[in-house]
């Protein structure tokens, strides 16, 4: 049934050592120097988040706390997150991406695949220009990975890097591809990897090799997918890329500094991460129908609860309120709360039509929705610093990342 099927191209973009890169694109002072993001000391996730190459040379692992990375290399210089700038940045790469195909389908921040299929260029063109367009416009790098499917696509991009291209084809993956440990395929994980090693497999080879009904009746159908793989037999699609499916929720979240001990300080988070939840809305012109609120307390457990809004709102305000009082009558401050997210769900295009439903809603909500505008206005000009809810100008539990302007890129490269 597949000889029919014309072969298809499938890129795998992956930008190399992601965070560090952007944040060395932004700060030129950082080139060539071993960068690390990291959860600050003071913070709870005082881990490695991201490192340089030279870091890496250094010894440094991603997920190694911050103390033992500065043990390994004292010239280490950390940098703390700033999640919305590399989100940014995912945008503008897959906004790079589209160009050649509509068939753009991420996998995490700084991954994506591409079918290049019925594009006219030849693959090894469009992946140097990719590398290129970014490394200019950007001012970080990729690596990509060319094959005929996208398990080995994605393989490709992790065999050179940073800043190369492999290609993967139907005469050479038994060389390239079965000589790498089986850890190395997709959705091969730490529990399958073990127990493939109880039947001797440790290469992909090995795994191709295997009789693929005795993987099936020991491993089930994740036996047979993955020996499938093994042998260039991935037939998943590249799903399309679809701004509006992307968009089913808009959410945002922190873990603090401190723990919360009480609804004032948990109002004044949540206020914070409305402003931000209520600026997405209206960039991407969606209303939304509802809203989630999630915490974790200190022991570590979630709580999560949902409401229907009266009336469709892009408004941060609204967002907020709603959260707050989401909060107010369902936790039971059992325990102090450690982290908080909000979200806005049900999402609709903001010009769909709608009946408010009581008028003078309707004429406080015009009002709000001028002003809200306004400071839209005022952010995009001066950075998210130039304004400051009132109900934060005391709080000292937030993160100092939420409280920082955000660079989008191509202003500063
Ligand atoms: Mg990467």
């Amino acid at each position: 049934m597949n000889e029919i099927r014309k072969q298809r191209t499938v890129l795998h973009s992956d930008a190399n050592a992601f965070y560090a890169s952007v944040e060395t694109a932004l700060d030129p002072r950082l080139k060539g120097k071993a960068v690390a993001v990291c959860g600050s000391v003071e913070k709870r996730h005082g881990i490695v988040l991201a490192k340089s190459e030279k870091a890496k040379a250094c010894g440094i692992k991603t997920g190694m706390a911050n103390w033992e990375a500065k043990r390994l290399c004292p010239d280490l210089i950390i940098v703390p997150p700033r999640h919305e700038v590399y989100a940014a940045f995912s945008l503008a790469l897959h906004e790079i991406y589209e160009r050649y195909t509509d068939l753009v389908e991420p996998f995490g921040l700084d991954e994506c695949w591409l079918d290049v299929t019925n594009n006219l260029k030849n693959p090894h063109e469009i992946a140097d220009e990719i590398r290129e367009t970014v490394k200019r416009e950007l001012g970080i790098t990729v690596s990509v990975g060319i094959s005929f499917n996208k398990v080995f696509a994605k393989l490709g991009s992790d065999l050179k890097k940073p800043d190369a291209v492999t290609e993967i084809t139907q005469e050479n993956f038994r060389d390239l591809v079965w000589k790498l440990p089986c850890s190395d395929l997709l959705y091969c994980g730490r529990a399958t990897t073990a127990r493939l090693k109880e039947f001797g497999i440790r290469t992909i080879g090995d795994l191709a090799r295997f009789p693929c009904d005795y993987l099936k009746k020991t491993l089930g159908k994740n036996g047979e997918t993955l020996w499938r793989y093994a042998n260039g037999l991935d037939e998943s699609e590249v799903a399309r890329f679809d701004a509006h499916e992307k968009a089913k929720s808009v959410g945002h979240g922190i873990t603090c500094v401190a723990d919360l001990q009480n609804e004032e300080e948990v109002r004044a988070v949540i206020v914070a991460l409305s402003q931000d939840v209520g600026r997405r809305l209206r960039k991407a012109k969606l209303r939304a129908n509802g809203v989630q609120v999630t915490v974790r307390d200190n022991g570590l457990e979630f709580h999560s609860w949902q409401k229907q809004l009266s009336a469709p709102t892009q408004e941060s305000a609204t967002v907020a309120e709603a959260c707050s009082q989401l909060f107010k009558d369902r936790y039971g401050w059992q325990k102090p709360v450690r982290a908080v997210s909000v979200t806005a769900i049900s999402l609709e295009d903001e010009n769909a039509p709608y009946q408010p439903s009581l008028l003078l809603e309707n004429k406080i909500g015009e009002k709000r929705k001028k002003v809200e505008r306004a400071l839209d206005g005022i952010c995009e000009k001066f950075g998210k610093k130039a304004i400051t809810p009132a109900v934060l100008l005391c709080d000292n539990k937030l993160p100092e990342d939420m409280k920082e302007g955000v660079v989008l890129p191509g202003k500063h490269v």
